[in-house]
């Protein structure tokens, strides 16, 4: 086989045409700025298409979250419960505002946070009051059991729908879930505009506070009046435009990754892996990204450090590791799943919950001996597989036959 002439990405926008011509109108009509009439049709779209009261459009995902994170009251010195394997924007905003996150474990249904570790969680730390949880790739963690407990326990959720744009569970959007919610509109999420993320809740006093605080905090006078600490954090209009003309293909881009999704699973049917699973009688995914899981017992001898990996090749076994390395000296980019927070240095010292309460709690500095941390093994024998919309079927086939050629 000859390496791609085009390289094959993970995952890479896809524009339409309608987004060039919002961009024109703002340009037009000179609201080449953040106020304008892209940024208003848009967020009632977008709340109108999620079934949220309001949407606030923001600069980012990122600053989404950290909104959400202030609106949920969470200060300097407070526990706050977070997915561990999941994008570390996820994370950061618990952290500009100088709280602790404490890394709840994965679960092998959906690859999110694993519910029965949250209970654990609350064991140890029952004074939590927020909780923080992404759907990775596209599919819609445990969300029932999840906000049964954080009811329980009158814990707040903040729902990071940063990948799950348009997936649902139980018929219900992803994105309001949460008191407060997160979308994204990042370069290479479901949809985008180029940039840009969007705040979602039901609760008008926070919507109106968040756009208070995206636009530096001016106060209600004739000068520039504040009270409290302000962000530029508002969305462009430009921005907004760009979404505004790629929200309408939102369905077509999750059935294009759906079909990718269901072709790699056909193909690998008799390969010992398994795609990233989800409940089908409970959700529908958006199918972000394609992924998959080598069985145990297929694993061929990989080692990573810090910062570099190596592998011993067998025959019928392979490793994320040997097949990365295939699929890049074909053209084509596939991504290590995202490394859990509780193995960044950065978060060496912060808990770890896991489901048999194993992990790193407040007594016990090291993760305990046998302990089953299910992150760290998704992440040592998953990867994501070239997820782009725009990849051929053709182009799909020779992918499956490379992953394939790995475990000869
Ligand atoms: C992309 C992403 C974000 C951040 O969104 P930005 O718009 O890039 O700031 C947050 N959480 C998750 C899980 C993401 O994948």
């Amino acid at each position: 086989m000859k390496p791609f002439e085009k390289k094959i990405y993970l995952s890479t926008p896809t524009m339409h045409g309608d987004e060039i011509k919002y961009i024109k109108e703002a340009y037009d009509t000179n609201w080449m700025s953040t106020v304008g009439e892209n940024i208003n049709v848009l967020e009632k779209s977008i709340a109108e298409k999620v079934g949220c009261k309001y949407a606030v459009a923001l600069s980012c995902g990122t600053s989404a979250l950290h909104l959400a994170v202030k609106l949920a009251g969470v200060k300097q010195g407070d526990t706050v419960f977070c997915t561990d394997m999941t994008f570390d924007a996820t994370v950061n905003p618990v952290i500009y505002e100088k709280a602790t996150p404490v890394f709840i474990d994965t679960e092998y249904d959906t690859w999110n946070m694993d519910p029965v570790a949250l209970e654990k969680a609350f064991e140890i730390y029952p004074e939590t009051k927020v909780i923080v949880i992404a759907n990775l790739y596209g599919t819609p963690a445990k969300l029932d059991e999840i906000c049964a407990i954080a009811d329980k326990h009158g814990a707040i959720i903040i729902e990071d729908a940063a990948e799950s744009l348009g997936a649902t569970y139980k018929g219900r959007q992803t994105g309001t879930f949460g008191t407060y919610n997160a979308i994204s509109f990042n370069g290479n999420k479901i949809i985008t505009g180029s940039s840009g993320g969007m705040l979602l809740t039901d609760d008008l006093e926070a919507a109106n506070k968040a756009r208070k605080w995206s636009t530096q905090s001016r106060e209600n006078a004739p000068w520039y009046q504040h009270e409290e600490v302000g962000y530029n954090y508002r969305m462009s209009n430009v921005i907004a435009g760009v979404v505004r003309g790629q929200l309408p293909y939102l369905e077509e881009h999750i059935a294009q990754k759906k079909a990718i999704y269901e072709r790699y699973k056909e193909g690998f049917k008799d390969l010992p892996v398994i795609m990233n699973p989800y409940d089908e009688n409970i959700m529908e995914p958006n199918f972000w990204l394609s992924c998959m899981l080598i069985n145990k017992d297929a694993m061929c001898k990989q080692v990573r450090s810090d910062n570099d990996a190596c592998y011993i090749s067998e025959p019928g076994k392979s490793c994320p590791t040997e097949i990365l390395e295939a699929l890049a000296k074909y053209n084509a980019e596939g991504r290590p799943i995202w490394k859990p927070m509780h193995m960044q240095p950065m978060y060496r010292m912060n808990p770890f919950i896991t489901k048999d309460g194993n992990g790193r709690g407040r007594t016990n500095a090291y993760i305990a001996e046998g302990c089953i941390d299910v992150g760290a093994d998704i992440f040592d024998r998953g990867l994501c597989l070239p997820s782009d919309n725009k990849m051929t079927a053709e182009e799909q086939d020779i992918i499956i036959e490379i992953v394939k050629s790995c475990f000869n």
